[in-house]
């Protein structure tokens, strides 16, 4: 049996054995919590065989939780440095391949032969959005997606109409995937600590979406320009992305909503209502 990576000890024995120091750029915070590690890999309810892309997975801290619990892994990792680690710190485990690339730039579906597959990640938080959207808007067959983020990311990722953390991120993530937050993390977690909290995000896949769209271009057009102009009223800020004023009030009536309202307070029903009556429109 391995030591265990996620222990600080071990960590810290790691970096010094290679020279390495974290680099801030790169977003690297290495996870120190056993605990953590085992309820990640416990909430994307892993079992033997299943297959899982892991996004940054640094010196294999969780990609060795995830192997323990009998997944077959792809791992990508940015930093060549980290490859090299890995290839010692996960010697001996069958079941992994470490892909030495950037995940906003690899054939994802090329990497995984398997599906569906699950995708478990202590994300780089620079890149948070893009990965997340990434992955969700090329519908890739994923199941579940379960990711250490930013607390706060984690909040707009969850949040319900009227709130201020309610936004564009919600929208697009409650479209594609029922998300919940599993559990937090604090900075004395990882190594180095970062200066902000974390939150671990479960977000399963939906097999369709929970509202109707007849064009979902369109859908994310509107969601995009109520955010875009989050202090104006819906009908200002449809009016500001560039359409005209008749247009405006046929699709408000049409759809059944007030213009009055802002943006920030419709739900995704509502989105999907003003977007199908300017799609009628055309
Ligand atoms: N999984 C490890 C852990 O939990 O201890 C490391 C997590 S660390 C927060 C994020 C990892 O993502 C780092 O190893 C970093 O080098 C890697 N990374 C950063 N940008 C990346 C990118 N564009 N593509 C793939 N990996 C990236």
């Amino acid at each position: 049996l391995k030591p265990r990576i996620a222990k600080r000890e071990v960590t810290l024995h790691i970096l010094r054995a290679f020279g390495l120091h974290a680099s801030k750029r790169l977003g690297q915070n290495f996870l120190v919590d056993e605990v953590v590690v085992d309820s990640i890999v416990a909430a994307a309810g892993v079992t033997p065989g299943e297959a899982v892309l892991e996004i940054g997975p640094g010196i294999g801290t969780l990609t060795q939780g995830l192997l323990e619990a009998g997944a077959q892994v792809v791992a990508v990792e940015l930093d060549r440095r980290l490859v090299e680690v890995l290839a010692d710190t996960l010697a001996g485990y069958d079941g992994v391949r470490v892909v030495h690339g950037d995940i906003l730039k690899i054939d994802i579906s090329r990497e995984m032969a398997t599906a569906p597959f699950k995708v478990v990640a202590n994300l780089p938080y620079y890149i948070t959005t893009p990965i997340l959207m990434g992955i969700l808007e090329q519908r890739l067959p994923v199941s579940v997606l379960v990711t250490m983020v930013q607390k706060e990311v984690a909040a707009r990722m969850v949040a319900a109409p009227g709130g201020k953390d309610y936004g564009a991120l919600s929208v697009a993530v409650q479209y594609y995937t029922a998300p919940e937050i599993a559990f937090y993390v604090p900075p004395r977690s990882f190594i180095p600590a970062p200066a902000v909290e974390s939150a671990v995000i479960r977000c399963a896949v939906r097999e369709r979406p929970p509202v109707e769209v007849t064009r979902e271009a369109t859908f994310f057009r509107v969601v995009k320009a109520a955010f875009a102009q989050r202090r104006k009223t819906l009908a200002n800020a449809l009016k500001a992305a560039g359409l005209a004023a008749g247009e405006v009030a046929a699709i408000m009536a049409a759809s059944g909503i007030d213009g009055g309202r802002r943006g920030e307070t419709l739900s995704l029903a509502e989105f999907a209502a003003v977007a199908n009556a300017w799609d009628k429109q055309k």
